[in-house]
């Protein structure tokens, strides 16, 4: 295994536009949250820099676009090879700037490197239509065309599966693309862009801004026409904003934002893996995941013994850096999350909720909060309406199903829902009846880069892997021409 210090020499540092690094005179640091040591400083990019890099990525747009398929697909598919090689130093890396378990890291590297496959395997099959119109006069073509220059907005929970996720698609579409990820951990997506050098991609297609001020650099480029497209990944009202500000171009938009999950237990669900499922769908992460379970709406007849197991679990696991043999829950992010935490849970307990192991942060260096069980919370505490992105399991008693159904719903998201139930007929039902773009039923992790992952409500507008994952970076052209 790679040392920490020989990984991040390995790391670049600068920005990179079109197919050169640069390094900026002022700089931004990224810290361990583990232990708030500084790892790297990386470039801090302005205006001008995010101008360059359209510009770049304009310049090559029409090239990129006419390469052929089958380039595009063997470059990913590179990618794709090399990441398994390097599988070791990614997980390392992700665990070193976002906090992550190890193991877990090891989990983003295999999902967040299946994109490259599966978008190498779908950018030689983009396809039309050919017909003939209702009165037999003509004959309709429909065709599909890259959307252009693309700007994509990562967030820093999932360093490497967030970027992925946009740039293969974009790139087996035929777009070109800036990035810009979180601020608190970059690492990850140089990292991934200088194998994206190394696999073939050609200078300029892929062009990446890092950033202390990612509104000042973000404006130029929605408002420049030459953009076509902005994908973004993160919370809601920072989407809510930049959706305003894509409105003056008109820009083709993917919203991949905030949630608030229900996880419905009902009673006559397998407890076993119910509990299973819970911990999957809560502590993943630790707790950081917008497909995070944020409510857990347990039937009243077995919520006590879900309380307790989940709490007997929860008891089990060991706190520390990620990299440490044995850890399952490391830091949050930053001490801000810490605190949120803590506020949520202190809201709980005084509106009545009854608190059954953790609750508080831990002292000491990194920003850690002990994983956290609560149960009985009562309508109206702020833990049911916000997403909680940290490790607190909060237990809702409901008492027949369309009182579930009704918790369920009741909240401004709509990203993904947990069911657990032995009853076909019942699971169906809710497949109707729950608001929300994806659903795991009897199953607590959901993603996989062969589904099309998105939210309904305020959690978003578009879809990512799956087959319709290129259509978001393709633009449909319908072509009449009358019988020869
Ligand atoms: P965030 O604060 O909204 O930031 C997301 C990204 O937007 C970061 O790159 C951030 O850069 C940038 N950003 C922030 N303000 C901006 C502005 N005014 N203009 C342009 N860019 C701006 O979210 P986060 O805290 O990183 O991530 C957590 C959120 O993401 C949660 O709400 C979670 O549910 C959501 N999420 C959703 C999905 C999904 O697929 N639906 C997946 C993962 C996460 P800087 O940090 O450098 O400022």
């Amino acid at each position: 295994m790679i040392s920490e210090s020989d990984l991040l020499a390995k790391v670049p540092t600068g920005l990179f536009i079109g197919g050169e690094w640069r390094s900026t005179e002022k700089t931004i640091d990224v810290t361990d949250p583990a232990t708030g040591a500084v790892l790297v400083s990386i470039a801090d990019a302005s205006a001008d820099d995010a101008t360059a890099a359209l510009d770049a990525a304009v310049a090559v747009q029409d090239e990129w676009a006419a390469t052929a398929p089958r380039t595009r697909s063997n470059i990913l598919r590179k990618a794709f090879d090399l990441m398994q090689e390097r599988r070791d130093e990614f997980a390392l890396l992700m665990t070193l700037e976002m906090g992550k378990p190890l193991a877990e890291a090891q989990g983003e590297v295999t999902y967040g490197g299946e994109f490259l496959r599966w978008f190498s395997e779908e950018a030689v099959r983009i396809t039309g239509r050919y017909g003939v119109n209702p009165e037999g006069t003509g004959r309709t073509i429909v065709s599909q065309h890259p959307v252009g220059p693309c700007y994509l907005i990562t967030p820093w929970n999932f360093p490497l599966a967030m970027a992925t996720r946009k740039i293969a698609p974009a790139l087996a579409a035929g777009c070109t693309v800036i990035v810009k990820p979180a601020s608190l951990t970059p690492l990850t997506t140089l990292y991934f862009v200088k194998l994206l050098e190394e696999a073939g991609l050609p200078a300029g297609v892929v062009n990446v801004l890092t950033t202390s001020s990612s509104s000042a650099v973000t404006e130029p480029l929605l408002t420049d026409s030459r953009l076509r497209k902005l994908s973004f990944t993160g919370s809601t009202p920072v989407g809510q904003k930049l959706m305003q500000q894509a409105a003056t171009n008109v820009l083709r938009t993917s919203m991949e934002l905030g949630g608030n999950a229900p996880f419905v237990v009902f009673d006559d669900a397998d407890l076993d893996a119910a509990v299973d499922g819970a911990m999957a769908a809560k502590f993943r992460n630790i707790g950081q995941a917008c497909t995070a379970a944020n409510r857990f709406i347990v039937q009243e007849s077995v919520a006590d013994e879900f309380a307790r197991r989940v709490t007997e679990r929860v008891q089990g696991f060991r706190i520390g850096r990620g990299t440490e043999e044995g850890v399952t829950i490391g830091p949050l992010i930053d001490g801000r999350a810490v605190k949120k935490a803590g506020e949520l849970v202190d809201d709980a307990v005084s509106k009545g909720a009854t608190l059954l192991t953790g609750g508080s942060a831990v002292d000491g260096e990194g920003s850690f909060f002990e994983p956290t069980v609560i149960t009985d919370v009562k309508t109206g505490s702020q833990i049911l309406r916000e997403e909680i992105f940290g490790p607190v399991l909060a237990i809702v008693p409901f008492s027949d199903e369309a009182d579930a159904i009704r918790l369920a719903n009741d909240t401004e998201y709509g990203l993904v829902s947990y069911v657990f139930t032995k009853d076909l007929a019942r699971g169906q039902r809710m497949i109707d009846k729950l608001e929300t773009g994806m659903m795991g039923l009897n199953v607590g992790v959901i993603s996989n880069a062969s589904a099309p992952f998105g939210g309904v409500k305020q959690s978003g507008i578009g879809r990512e892997g799956g087959f319709e994952g290129i259509h978001e970076y393709l633009s449909t052209k319908y072509t009449m021409t009358p019988v020869a």
